[in-house]
Parts: C-alpha cells; structure tokens; sequence
C-alpha cells in the first residue's frame, strides 16, 4: 500500500503543529517545532493573506496527516462519512479514530501511530481471537485487542507501554495490563477523538 516515505518533522513544520508522527521525540525538546516552527522553503517567510480555500486545505491535510492515511484512502473516509447519520465532520473523525492503528497507539501498544502500522502488519495482535495485520481495520465496540503470547517480551512493545503511562487511556477503552489487552468499551464523543481540527472547514472543502 501507497504512504508517504519523507521526513515527518517537515510535515508538523508545514502544518505549524505538533502532529506526533515520530514517537518518543515529539514529547522530548528534541522535537523541532520546540525551536524552529517555521514551515519548509523560503515563500513560508512571506507574510500573506490566508484565504479561506487555504484554511480548509490545511486543516484537512493535518487530520490527514495526524491518521497517516493518503488522499484516497482519506476521500473515502469522507464518503463513509457522508451516508451515515449525524454530523459529516464528526463522522469522519470517528472513521479515523476506529482505525486499528489508531486504537493499538491509544492503547498504549506503540508510541506512534506509524509504529503501530508497522507492529499490525508484523501481526503481532489479535482481534476477538483471531489475528488481523490491517492497520486500517475498523475497530468495533466490545472488540479485544490482544498482544499475541509471543509478542509479550518484544522490547519495543514493552518499552512503548511504560511511556505510555504518562499519555494516560481514553474512557473509551480499558486495558488490562495482566493479560495486555485492550477493548473498546464505546465510541468515543468529539472530545475524546484525537485529532484537533474543525472538521468543519474539512466538510466545506469536499462539498465545494
Ligand atoms: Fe512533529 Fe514529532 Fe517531529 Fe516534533 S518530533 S516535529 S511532533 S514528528
């Protein structure tokens, strides 16, 4: 599958936001956007008018961005989005929230989302029983998520969990640490989604 294989740091510094792609570092003042928040090439030194296409545009690149998912794949969260009931923009956001890759991140599992991707497709997790390698997948309520038995002592695993102490669980999911296993109690309201965009100006750019 398509993603993007540049450097991620440029992609906060183009946003002018922290968007968490790298891990451990994003917590750290190692981060660049701690020094240097000015967005890559030199036209970004220019002050200008932004227009409200620009707006729309920026913030649906930085959910974008934040998920790690490419425009295709983004465009057809929106579709999803659109045919079901309630608000399209929160739709659309619940759609990236659900994604496995996402709930192994929250979980606690991996320290990035981009981790996570990379420790699905190793199969090193379990849904209800049964493996599932597809970061993309979308989770369901009273879904199990499980660290598969051979996966418990992977040091990276391991290491992500205790970090992930300080980041804390959502109430939309609870893990237990004896058996390492998450499960998704509910779906998770507006404020407990982790991607802080107005979903607004995203839904007014598709709809143009
Ligand atoms: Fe973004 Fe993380 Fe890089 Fe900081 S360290 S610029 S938050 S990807």
């Amino acid at each position: 599958m398509a993603r993007y294989t540049g450097p991620v740091c440029r992609l906060c510094r183009r946003e002018g936001t922290k968007l968490f792609l790298k891990g451990i570092r994003c917590y750290t003042p190692k981060c660049i956007m701690e020094k240097k928040a000015v967005a890559p090439g030199q036209r970004s030194r220019r002050r200008t008018k932004i227009s409200e296409y620009a707006l729309q545009l920026r913030e649906k690149q930085k959910a974008k961005r934040m998920a790690g998912v490419l425009e295709r794949q983004f465009r057809r969260y929106f579709h999803m989005a659109e045919k079901k009931k309630g608000l399209t923009g929160e739709n659309l956001l619940l759609e990236l929230e659900l994604r496995f890759d996402n709930v192994v991140f929250r979980l606690g599992f991996s320290s990035s989302k981009r981790e996570a991707r990379q420790l699905i497709r190793h199969r090193h997790f379990s849904i209800n029983g049964k493996i599932v390698d597809i970061p993309s997948y979308g989770v369901k309520v009273q879904d199990k998520i499980t660290l598969r038995e051979k996966s418990k002592e992977n040091i990276q695993i391991k290491s992500a969990l205790e970090e992930s102490k300080k980041r804390g669980l959502p109430s939309w999911l609870e893990f237990d640490e004896k058996k390492l296993e998450g499960t998704v109690l509910n779906l998770p309201n507006r404020e407990e989604m982790s991607i802080p965009v107005q979903e607004q100006l995203i839904v007014e750019l598709y709809s143009k």
